[in-house]
């Protein structure tokens, strides 16, 4: 079954086309590969997804919701979660503290932030938070500063703030992106443990490493135009991908 449908979207800044007439179809419980040289569009399509730009013409249909219009917060009441190229935390609080704002966003919605004075009274919302931090392996830092953290650590903690919410779509921009080699292996593991979850997820993704251990399909996107689509297998032998990467 779909659970995102993109039809026809374009997006222009000024003379610039960023977006070309995008289709793109994505299965539930699948992890779905965008990928392409810098400045293909790549991170102007999740925007799209998320209520952060409006698509000039063109479609985005989450299950029987239209996604277009809608405010950022709609969205993700909706399911669809984002972890942004770069982590949005809130840098001065605990890592504990950081997990129950979204925690309890999750149970009361707008009114999170108001309640933010009892959040620590909570002893439900402290403990689902705990169980998450535990999921991605930051329970040892539960009382650490999150602006003190590695940015591996960082990219864990935003990952686990949107774990926590449930999501039934996480869209992932760059997860890896100036990571060490040992720290993306952690990353690829706890992405391929999320799968087991049944969250579908939408990957963009330099490190092609990354893309072929995780993807079930690949959409590549060069100068707003998809131009190639297919599983890992048929993306790696196609002449228009190495073409588009070597910039011929
Ligand atoms: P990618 O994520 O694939 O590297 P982007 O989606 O960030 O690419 O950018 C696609 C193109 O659109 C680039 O040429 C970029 O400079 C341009 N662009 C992106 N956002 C804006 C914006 N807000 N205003 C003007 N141009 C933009
Ligand atoms: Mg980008």
């Amino acid at each position: 079954m779909e659970i995102l449908k993109v039809q026809g979207v374009n997006k222009a800044f000024g003379g610039l086309r960023a977006l070309n007439d995008v289709n793109l179809s994505v299965e539930e419980g699948t992890v779905h590969a965008i990928i392409g040289p810098n400045g293909a569009g790549k991170s102007t399509l999740l925007n799209c997804f998320v209520g952060r730009l409006i698509p000039d013409t063109g479609s985005v249909m989450f299950g029987n919701t239209s996604l277009i219009g809608l405010k950022a917060h709609e969205i993700n009441q909706a399911g669809v979660s984002r972890v942004f190229q770069t982590p949005e935390i809130f840098g001065d609080l605990t890592l504990l503290e950081n997990i129950m704002i979204p925690t309890m966003a999750r149970r009361d919605g707008e009114f999170a932030l108001k309640a933010w004075g009892r959040v620590d009274q909570d002893a439900e919302i402290r403990d689902r938070s705990m169980h998450m931090l535990e999921d991605v392996g930051l329970a040892s830092k539960k009382d650490m500063i999150a602006g003190s953290l590695s940015r591996g650590d960082k990219r864990r903690l935003e990952l686990a703030m949107c774990l926590v919410q449930d999501p039934k779509l996480l869209l992932l921009d760059e997860p890896t992106a100036g990571m060490s080699r040992a720290d993306t292996n952690n990353t690829i593991d706890l992405l391929k443990r999320i799968g087991e979850r049944g969250i579908t997820k939408i990957v963009i993704e330099h490190d092609m490493h990354v893309v072929f251990s995780l993807a079930n399909k690949i959409s590549v996107l060069a100068q707003g135009t998809v131009i190639a689509e297919g599983t890992p297998q048929e993306i790696k032998g196609d002449p228009r991908v190495q073409e588009a990467y070597l910039g011929g």
